[in-house]
């Protein structure tokens, strides 16, 4: 497992919309790894393949709050099959806005089919922290990030922050 550097914003690649994959292999696996791996060194709980510059329809995740009993879930392909109207606030956070943090309302549950780790077809209800990421993390396939629903000013004033943080870091 390697870890490999988080795409940060205003990375463009970022941006981009995320595709599906043809099945779960050797490959998909080996990439899903070294996102887990990636993703519990930052540490973050989620993780979307295009953070690492890779665009496929690949997250991993991890919510459990006892560190010492990993949770790794893997989502291939993952498609949202139904939403609540109830919506619930997060203070969201995320690997590629680094350090900048804001509250965001999103349906409190939601429905999600995927391939898992070993390429079976899944389908999870989830609800609370785990849908809120579920649906951040999916979010990053098609190119979105939190900070896309904020105000223009609150979202300038994000990134003007990030711009300075990037000039004044030493990476050696
Ligand atoms: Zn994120």
């Amino acid at each position: 497992m390697t870890i490999r550097p988080i795409l940060t914003e205003p990375n463009k690649l970022l941006r981009q919309v995320s595709k599906p994959v043809d099945g779960v292999g050797v490959e998909e696996q080996t990439l899903m790894n070294d996102m887990l791996e990636t993703m519990y060194a930052a540490p973050g709980i989620g993780l979307a393949a295009i953070q690492i510059g890779v665009p496929k329809r690949i997250i991993v995740m991890d919510i459990s709050a006892d560190k010492t009993k990993k949770e790794p879930r893997y989502f291939v392909n993952p498609v949202i099959k139904n939403k609540n109207i109830i919506k619930a606030k997060y203070e969201e956070g995320c690997l590629s806005v680094p350090n900048q943090f804001a509250e965001i309302e999103r349906p409190n549950s939601c429905e999600v089919e995927y391939l898992d780790y070993d390429g079976k077809k899944q389908l999870l209800k989830a609800d609370g922290l785990l849908a809120t990421c579920i649906q951040h993390e999916m979010d990053h396939l098609e190119g979105i990030l939190f900070i896309d629903y904020l105000s223009k000013l609150k979202k300038s004033m994000i990134l003007k922050k990030l711009s300075k943080s990037n000039s004044t870091r030493i990476i050696v």
